[in-house]
């Protein structure tokens, strides 16, 4: 019998387990595979961006993305920056305020092991279900037999980018328990195009503005053989893409402006000379199509309509689809906010069971903003056990 289960030794469990600790408890911590932090390893191309001194609410996404603040303000960037040095881990910051390590992801990993040697870790040891008994103690139920806690912390993460090991566990523990989940997609992955007209440019990566309602996002755009990439696709996948999406693709210049000053002082150029001038040949080359003229023998009306494409090319919602799981970085959905404690982690439908991290109905941009809410979600639930 144990004071604290952990399920999950990733970013939110083995966070929480190092609470749990140090208020005193005993904790086991039963992760499936062979070792701990696997996201984390991979997390920021191996240099893992551990957090972001802009995360507040207005950078999560959810059904309701307010509950992250009761967390967030227990636990801040500036917080996680004093864990790390506390550990020696150098870091540096990418753009500022987003953090990553200067040597290796599996620097935190070590460190957040040493946080938690008084657990007793069991790995390769795969939870099937949870119960609670008659006595008010659960049962936790593995492949490697049952074990009883008081108090047990779900921090099974998301769904996404399964390579690494994923189970669906920790939804259906809260389902269990007669908690709502909010439906799983994949997020902060690529854009699938059906007959993706950017082909010719894939491989081609340029600043961009997109659009996806009211919302923008403004980022470089990688362009595929499936469709698009890089972080402003990634960003734009946190949002619903169904009504479709408008690119600027030349968003610091008004091209319409460049070709009426064009006409009047240049007006013997052609239409994708003075395009290859602001973007890439081959992007400039597929707006102008064949078209050979002199720009002086262009009308305007005409100029605004390739200007549109630049500035505001539409790709209708019906051709568009997010990228699979396995290329995914985040699981949009999981377990609601709603019938979960804000500043516990607990729930409010069964007392001494708390999720934490990606399991829940809680994304963060793209940018150290969901390793962030892991360290927040998992510090609370485990100093408030
Ligand atoms: C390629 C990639 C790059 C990323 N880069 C960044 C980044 O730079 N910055 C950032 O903020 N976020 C990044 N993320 C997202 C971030 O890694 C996750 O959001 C974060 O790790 C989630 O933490 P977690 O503790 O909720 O889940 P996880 O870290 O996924 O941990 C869940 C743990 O539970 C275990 N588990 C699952 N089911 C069971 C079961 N049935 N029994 C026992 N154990 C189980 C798993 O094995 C795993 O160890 C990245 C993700 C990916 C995939």
């Amino acid at each position: 019998m144990y004071d604290v289960a952990v399920i999950g030794a990733g970013a939110s469990g083995l966070m929480a387990a190092r609470q749990a600790l140090q208020n005193g408890h005993s904790v086991i911590i039963l992760e499936m595979g062979e070792n701990p932090g696997r996201k984390i390893n991979v997390s920021g191309g191996g240099h893992c961006n551990i957090t972001n001194t802009a995360a507040t609410y207005d950078r999560y996404f959810g059904e309701n993305p307010q509950f992250v603040r009761g967390a967030l303000s227990r636990f801040k960037p500036a917080d996680m920056l004093d864990w790390a040095i506390r550990h020696n881990i150098a870091l540096y910051q990418k753009t500022p305020g987003r953090y990553f390590c200067k040597t290796s992801a599996s620097d935190v990993v070590k460190s957040l092991l040493s946080d938690v040697t008084g657990a007793n870790i069991l790995y390769n040891t795969t939870v099937l279900n949870v119960s609670k008994n008659a006595d008010g103690y659960f049962s936790i139920d593995t492949n490697n037999g049952l074990y009883y806690a008081q108090s047990v912390i779900v921090a099974t993460g998301g769904i996404s980018y399964p390579v690494l090991g994923v189970t669906d566990v920790g939804y259906k523990i809260a389902k269990h328990f007669g908690h709502k989940i909010i439906p799983v997609r994949p997020a902060l992955c690529a854009i699938c195009i059906n007959n993706n007209p950017f082909l010719e440019f894939s491989g081609i990566s340029i600043p961009v503005i997109i659009k996806i309602g009211k919302n923008t996002v403004c980022d470089d755009l990688l362009f595929t053989h499936m469709g698009i990439g890089g972080p402003a696709a990634y960003r734009a996948s946190l949002y619903d893409i169904s009504n479709g999406l408008y690119i600027d693709m030349l968003p610091n210049a008004n091209i319409f402006e460049l070709f009426v000053t064009a006409k009047k002082n240049n007006g013997r150029k052609q239409i994708s000379n003075i395009l290859s001038e602001y973007l890439p040949s081959r992007i400039a080359k597929y707006i102008a199509g064949n078209d050979s003229r002199n720009i002086a023998d262009i009308k305007d009306s005409e100029l605004k309509q390739i200007a549109e494409k630049i500035h505001n090319y539409y790709l209708p919602g019906n051709t568009l689809k997010y990228h699979n799981m396995s290329a995914a970085e985040v699981t949009y959905g999981g377990v609601s906010t709603d019938e979960i404690s804000s500043k516990t982690m607990e729930s409010k439908l069964c007392s001494g069971l708390y999720f934490v991290g990606e399991v829940l109905d809680i994304t963060g941009d793209l940018g150290g903003f969901n390793l962030h809410w892991a360290w927040a979600s998992g510090f609370v639930a485990g100093n408030n056990i």
